[in-house]
């Protein structure tokens, strides 16, 4: 095996050898601990991306860590053909810390998104009548949902979606946070299920209003299709509460008698479930939902396997004893203030918007231009990795173990840089 030296021989190599399916930002990275990495050249950045909220509980937790390194010495995979002793168990624990009757473990977060269609439209024919072949799955303008070819075929991203049909039909889209054009699109009778995201994650966390996601819930009730929240970026302690449909709630734990839990009827987690560590998705839903699947309609090879049990359920653990959801919440406010600070000082940055530590700044200047790509570079310079989505805005999402001073530092980063750049481009 070969051991790279330098971040260059590194990028040559990948440049080389990998399929060029990702721009990413010039850092090499070897290490993680916490809140920080480590490139190959020994610099230490404060990670503000935490893998797309994958490492909400930090990178590396020992806790997490742990779990797996016990249960890989023990037994890894076993398939699904038998059955093994962590699977149980962890079906047990995540069903009662999200609050639903079953779970269908899966591996990567697509992989979730598509298991709920395919729950969804089975639900619909079996349970709702809806004639085979007919049902309609309610989509949105700028939805990421993933990459596999069902999904891209909802995408509005033309460079995930082009050239890669023919497409999977039977999906309605909508304009986001628009309630009528929601009940519109709900007339039709063969609409079985709603597909959203409660914060809109890669289109540049885009918040919708107040009571929207409450809206979607009872109007999912209404008229009597599946509501189906994919929280694989938003959930587990992100956006302030435990996921972003429990809204202002900050217990730890699920509490339907809160009035701001719009509670999907399935849903749809990834990413920090496993704090990073290993795939672990899931789809969580009660028994009349989730009743629709019987052997041999739906699987995966790892999906369940029990090293992935032992890791969600120590990810999970650490959200709650660390108080993580509190934390984000609490951080979250900060961060927002310090940004809208910056905002009056320096015309660059025209708003800063999120909930919790998933927010994200946008770059008064044209979408095209790159201005937020060499922001990122600056702030790379000084010691902070974050990365632009979708033209000029750039998402912070640092892992929810920040402390307030060492948030208070990365603002000071934040601004340091982006008025330099500013005075260099007057
Ligand atoms: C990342 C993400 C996905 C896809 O997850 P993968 O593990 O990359 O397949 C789906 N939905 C949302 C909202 C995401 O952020």
């Amino acid at each position: 095996m070969e051991i790279v030296e330098s971040s260059k021989e590194a990028i040559a190599l990948e440049q080389k050898h990998g399929a060029h399916n990702y721009h990413p930002l010039p850092a090499v990275l070897s290490k993680g601990e916490g809140v920080f990495m480590w490139d190959v050249e020994g610099k230490k950045y404060y990670d503000f991306l935490s893998a797309y909220s994958a490492v909400n509980q930090g990178h590396c937790h020992p806790r997490i860590i742990n779990a797996m390194t016990e249960q890989a010495q023990k037994l890894t995979l076993t398939s699904r053909a038998f059955h093994n002793d962590m699977l149980g168990p962890y079906e047990k624990y995540v069903t009662e810390y999200f609050g639903f009757d079953k779970v269908l473990p899966m591996n990567t977060g697509a992989e979730a998104v598509e298991t709920a269609i395919k729950i969804c439209r089975k639900w619909g024919y079996e349970k709702k009548g809806v004639p085979e072949n007919e049902g309609k799955i309610i989509v949105f303008d700028q939805n990421f949902h993933g990459r596999t070819t069902t999904i891209i075929s909802f995408s509005s991203d033309s460079d995930a979606r082009k050239n890669f049909g023919p497409y999977t039909d039977g999906f309605i889209k909508i304009s986001y946070n628009d309630k009528e054009a929601l009940e519109e699109a709900l007339q039709d009778e063969n609409v079985v299920g709603v597909l959203i995201e409660p914060i809109q994650g890669e289109a540049g966390v885009n918040v919708p209003g107040e009571n929207f996601m409450k809206a979607v819930a009872t109007l999912c009730k209404k008229y009597n299709v599946l509501f189906m929240a994919d929280e694989i970026q938003t959930g587990i302690g992100r956006t302030g509460g435990l996921l972003a449909v429990c809204g202002n709630c900050t217990c730890e734990g699920h509490c339907e008698q809160q009035a701001t839990y719009a509670r999907p009827d399935v849903l749809i987690l990834g990413k920090a479930i496993s704090g990073g560590v290993y795939p672990v998705s899931a789809v969580l839903a009660d028994n009349r939902v989730m009743s629709v699947i019987t052997p041999g309609t739906h699987g995966s090879t790892f999906g369940g396997n029990p090293v992935a049990g032992a890791v969600a359920m120590a990810a999970l653990e650490v959200i709650r004893d660390e108080k993580l959801t509190q934390n984000a919440r609490e951080l979250g406010k900060i961060f927002r203030k310090r940004m809208n600070d910056l905002i009056h000082k320096c015309a660059l940055v025209s708003l800063v918007r999120g909930k919790g530590l998933l927010n994200a700044i946008v770059i008064n200047d044209h979408p095209s231009s790159s201005t937020a790509w060499n922001i990122c570079l600056a702030l790379k310079e000084n010691g902070l990795l974050a990365k632009p989505t979708h033209g000029n805005i750039i998402r912070f999402a640092p892992p929810l173990v920040m402390t307030e001073e060492q948030l208070h530092e990365c603002c000071d980063i934040i601004e340091k840089t982006i008025l330099g750049y500013s005075e260099q481009m007057d």
